[in-house]
């Protein structure tokens, strides 16, 4: 291969192209220093930057009844190593104390065997219990040849990844080992992915193997969509039939990982046995070449090499350490939303917030697609909101509401009513979007019940949609979408119609009312209606037609229901109108907003409603509303939120949803002929592509941060939600990630068979 195809081999590779066999064989052949550079470049723009350490512990050694050439442990052959049965808890525990101590994020357990009996897996799930009561660190299993159910019980107490060698070439495997099969591998590693653990596979070099083999198993780990592959070099071991195997060169073994990178662009190459014999200078060009992650401690029968060198090595190579800034803790002890603590989704340290723009802790800066969940209308930061919280804070950040007003408040309401639809009179504030839908369906119950109605205590809601998080918010969301499934009848059961079938701009069709209209008319016990007006977000990213708002409070009107706008997500231009509500000029009886109405600086949300519903309710006893959170009306809150509509008032905010609009049509239009693509559709301030599988977020993300950009798909939507200050080069760099991104990640999930890391 010549200079120049080498260079588009290696950009080919970073933009996701899967090489084949004879590429490989043929770059094989290339001076070492280049091969090792175009590796080091694939392992910068696609593989982790942070570098993490496992450590093993041997917990049960010897007598192994297979007759894998290399092992010490194998009865067949008189290799010396320790015999012992399954170590008890204690030893462990003080294992991986000490493991964690030094620096370790992950600890291995491995033990001998074509596989643990069934009564030692039940025992190395306590065991795994018991490290978990003391530890947070990932904890991996390497067991044999272990069935899904035996891994599904492991995963339960807390294993996270089962690690399980291919060892060598699927076509070489029988000539060191012939007492188990390389099928059975790969059965056990499919087993262990359905029962949702991670894999980690590798192999050891240096058996009498060919480069060709080598390539093949490197292939073979691709195709199974390993994320952690580690590379042993043989240590031939007395006694052992590959005991007088020759040591593999320095510049093969380096070569070797070089090859692994450019098939695994993305994985760890995690350096294991039979790496302490290489020389300083080769194991800086081992992790210039692609090595990422090592493991450390108790090589199993091999001596390991001192972590500490390894540590200054790993970081004079570029690659900061997973406990390094704190990651780790966060890993191990703090929950992230909708997220797992087992195999916990990545997360990355943001340092400043600048405008459109997040900056991570390595210096990187991302333009952010989503204004930070929808509420960093104005960009981050505004010097404006900044200034009127430091001033709030000096004279009045909190006092209780009960019994007290303040200014922020009174100024924050007046600034309110001048803007949101006529008729709207009362504020009620709350302290998230969520407490805010609380208050409204408790205010709507509460009026019903003044006004005699004391049966219309049920809920109605359109499909598809979201409310929020909290008990009666989870209620109204979607029953697919969203969590109903999980939990069952501890939610009240709610009507749920159909959402609209006729799009934002197509044609009002009337058949859409008839649900609804029939449902009220039945039905005696309903308080009202709730929905998002034109705009449905975190549940399906969909805009319905306007005129369906019109209709749907004409009949809530008729039938002594109420008209529940729920603005949070809407409110404050995203759609190109002040509020949602307004394409269709209707005024809702209850209005809830959130999200952006602080321009994103603080937690705070409002619940308004018309006189007749308050007087209503005050009218009757208990003569209260009953609600109050703790926070309510928080100055500071308060005062972001003045200065956000003050901000408001001053610009045209629309037009710039206007202009949004336009870039969002034609920066993403052009996917609409993609296959793979379902939907592409944009109003205001939002662009929306459906796609028509999910995507693997923790990969897409990876991808879009490469592309200097912050989107974060839900399911199979992908949507652009910018602040509105974001400008039109900004807008082309997210439109451009966005399709880029979404091509390549149709593209691997058309081509891959398991996926090992989402
Ligand atoms: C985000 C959202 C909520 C919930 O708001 P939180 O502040 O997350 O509690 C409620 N309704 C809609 C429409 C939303 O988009």
């Amino acid at each position: 291969m010549s200079c120049i195809d080498f260079e588009k081999f290696v950009t080919d590779i970073i933009d996701g192209y899967r090489c084949t066999a004879r590429e490989l064989e043929s770059v094989a052949k290339l001076p070492l220093g280049q091969l090792v550079d175009g590796a080091h470049r694939v392992t910068q723009s696609c593989s982790s930057r942070t570098f993490n350490f496992c450590a093993i512990v041997n917990a049960k050694s010897g007598r192994c009844s297979e007759n894998c050439r290399w092992c010490a442990q194998s009865s067949h052959y008189e290799g010396k190593c320790s015999v012992y049965p399954l170590l008890g808890k204690q030893a462990i525990i003080e294992n991986a104390l000490k493991a964690k101590a030094s620096g370790c994020t992950r600890f291995s357990l491995v033990t001998s065997g074509r596989k643990l009996a069934a009564r030692e897996v039940r025992e190395c799930a306590e065991i795994v219990r018991a490290l978990r009561e003391v530890t947070s660190m990932e904890i991996c299993i390497s067991a044999g040849l272990l069935t899904k159910s035996e891994f599904e019980l492991l995963h339960q107490a807390g294993v996270t990844r089962c690690h399980c060698n291919l060892e060598t070439a699927p076509s070489f495997f029988s000539k060191v080992c012939d007492s188990h099969t390389i099928e059975d591998k790969i059965k056990s590693l499919k087993a262990a992915c359905e029962a949702g653990l991670e894999i980690c596979s590798g192999g050891i070099i240096g058996m009498g193997e060919r480069l060709k083999e080598r390539i093949e198993l490197a292939l073979t780990l691709r195709d199974l969509g390993v994320p952690s592959i580690p590379i042993n070099v043989l240590e031939p071991i007395v006694g052992t039939p590959l005991g007088t195997q020759p040591y593999l060169s320095e510049d093969e073994i380096i070569r070797t990982i070089a090859l692994f990178r450019f098939a695994n662009p993305e994985a760890y190459l995690r350096f294991a046995g039979g790496r302490r014999r290489l020389s300083e200078q080769a194991t800086r060009m081992a992790l210039r070449a692609g090595i990422n992650s090592a493991i450390a401690g108790d090589m199993l029968t091999t001596k390991g090499t001192g972590i500490d060198d390894d540590k200054r090595l790993v970081k004079a190579a570029g690659y900061r350490l997973e406990n390094e800034n704190s990651l780790d803790f966060d890993h191990e002890h703090l929950w992230h939303p909708y997220a797992a603590t087992l195999s916990a989704p990545t997360v990355r340290k943001v340092i400043a917030t600048e405008g459109t723009r997040i900056t991570l802790d390595d210096g990187t800066q991302l333009i952010d697609g989503t204004s930070a969940w929808w509420c960093a209308a104005f960009g981050h930061r505004h010097p404006k909101l900044v200034d009127a919280i430091k001033r709030q804070l000096d004279t009045l950040p909190h006092v209780m509401f009960a019994g007290f007003t303040h200014d922020p408040a009174i100024e924050l309401g007046r600034k309110l009513l001048k803007m949101v639809p006529a008729g709207l009179q009362k504020i009620f504030y709350a302290d998230s979007g969520s407490v805010a839908v609380e208050a409204a369906m408790k205010m709507a119950i509460q009026y019903q019940c003044a006004v005699g109605q004391a049966q219309r205590t049920n809920f109605v809601t359109i499909k598809k949609g979201y409310h929020g998080d909290t008990w009666n918010a989870m209620s109204v969301c979607d029953p697919v979408a969203g969590m109903h499934s999980l939990f069952g009848s501890a939610l009240t059961a709610r009507y749920f119609i159909e959402s609209p079938s006729c799009t934002f701009d197509g044609h009002f069709n009337e058949d859409d009312m008839k649900e609804l209209q029939s449902l009220l008319q039945t039905h005696d016990d309903i308080a009202a209606l709730i929905l998002e007006p034109v705009f449905q977000g975190a549940s399906a990213m969909r805009f319905y037609h306007p005129r369906f708002l019109k209709e749907a409070k004409t009949l809530c009107e008729r039938h002594g229901v109420l008209f529940i706008a729920d603005e949070i997500a809407t409110g404050f231009g995203r759609t190109g109108k002040d509020f949602a509500c307004q394409w269709a000029n209707v005024t809702p009886d209850i209005m809830t907003l959130g999200k952006a109405l602080t321009g994103g600086m603080m937690t705070l949300s409002c619940v308004l409603t018309t006189n007749k519903i308050a007087d209503s309710i005050s009218a009757a006893a208990p003569h209260a509303f009953m609600h109050g959170p703790t926070f309510m009306a928080n100055p500071l809150a308060c005062a972001a939120a003045n200065a956000a509509l003050q901000l408001y008032r001053e610009h045209d905010w629309l037009g710039e949803a206007k202009r949004i609009e336009h870039g969002l049509k034609e920066g993403l239009f052009s996917l609409r002929a993609h296959p793979g693509i379902r939907d592409v559709r944009v109003l205001g301030a939002i662009g929306v592509v459906e796609l028509d599988q999910p995507v693997e977020s923790r990969w897409i993300q990876e991808k879009f941060i490469r592309q200097g950009v912050w989107v974060r798909p839900i399911g199979n939507l992908c949507y652009l939600m910018p602040p509105l200050v974001t400008t039109n080069q900004e807008l082309k760099t997210l439109t451009m990630a966005v399709c880029r991104v979404l091509q390549k990640q149709i593209e691997r999930q058309n081509s891959r068979q398991c996926n090992g890391n989402d």
